[in-house]
């Protein structure tokens, strides 16, 4: 049989208009495809969530792929070594509490579960604002990359969402906008990002997660986003902290979930 063009130009707008528009209303929207966010995405899709990611780049993954300074293998602590085992990615033990796995193997794999549990990604999409209404968050603000990157004079578009997960890594992106439109008004200790310090990988592991928490009403950070916020230490190429993360903020978000009347779809 001859290949159709328009067939198969059918079948990709079709497809993608039908993911697009069941995910213009969700219970969680994740901000960044880094490890953090695709693991929160991962543990939320898994607990049979609606929930969507949104990454301004053409590939997801974040910065695991190129390891620490491009030598692609990333260190894992012992603490996160259920996570990896629960997505399959193989690791090799050094020394007693380290664990080191190759970063495409990382990356790929989280990408890949996070999809098969029901994770809707959508690469090539940027963040631009929040919307937000007496004083929640109650969705985002979207436009193409591109268009982003090009300058373009286009309005963006709209989703909603009950929570958004800040998953933007050292940019802290979605808090740097909440901050400008309610100065003082984000739950650090400035009422401001505090902003990322020196490296201090022992210390900068446990703030990680101990900073990963509601920054906002209806606004968790997570990964390297909740240590910029909360003014922690930077820890260099380490990824358990970002792994327990994205877990943490995930758990957290279910919990308020359940709580909560469900008055948009899951
Ligand atoms: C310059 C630089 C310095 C680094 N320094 C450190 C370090 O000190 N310590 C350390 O552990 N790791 C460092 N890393 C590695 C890496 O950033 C983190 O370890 C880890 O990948 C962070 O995971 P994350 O999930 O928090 O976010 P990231 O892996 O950074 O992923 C965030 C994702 O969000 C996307 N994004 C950001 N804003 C938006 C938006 N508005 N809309 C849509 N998508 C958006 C980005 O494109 C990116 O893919 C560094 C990376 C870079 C590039």
């Amino acid at each position: 049989m001859e290949l159709d063009e328009v067939v198969i130009t059918r079948a990709i707008i079709e497809r993608y208009m039908d993911k697009l528009l069941s995910h213009v209303e969700t219970d969680v929207a994740v901000v960044g495809g880094g490890p953090s966010g695709l693991i929160a995405g991962y543990e939320l899709a898994k607990a049979g969530k609606k929930v969507a990611l949104f990454e301004r780049k053409l590939s997801i993954g974040g910065g695991v792929w190129g390891g620490g300074m491009m030598f692609n293998e990333i260190v894992v602590q012992d603490a996160a070594r259920p996570v990896l085992e629960e997505l399959g990615i193989r690791h090799r033990r050094v020394q007693d509490h380290y664990l080191v796995c190759d970063a495409v193997e990382t990356a790929s794999t989280l990408t890949s579960r996070a999809v098969q549990a029901g994770l809707a990604v959508f690469n090539c999409v940027t963040v631009e604002d929040v919307l937000m209404r007496e004083d929640r968050i109650l969705g985002l603000v979207l436009n193409w990359a591109p268009v982003d990157m090009a300058g373009l004079h286009i309005d963006p578009l709209t989703m909603r969402s009950r929570y958004v997960i800040d998953a933007t890594g050292h940019a802290t992106e979605v808090c740097r906008v909440v901050q400008e439109k309610v100065p003082g008004g984000l739950r650090t200790p400035s009422g401001r990002i505090d902003g990322e310090k020196s490296m201090w990988s022992d210390r900068a592991e446990s703030l990680t997660l101990e900073n990963t928490r509601e920054v906002f009403p209806g606004l968790v950070v997570a990964g390297m986003a909740a240590n910029a916020a909360f003014g922690g230490p930077r820890m260099g190429p380490i990824f358990g902290g970002m792994l327990l993360s994205g877990v943490k903020a995930a758990r957290w978000i279910l919990d308020r979930l359940a709580e909560e009347p469900a008055d948009t779809p899951s």
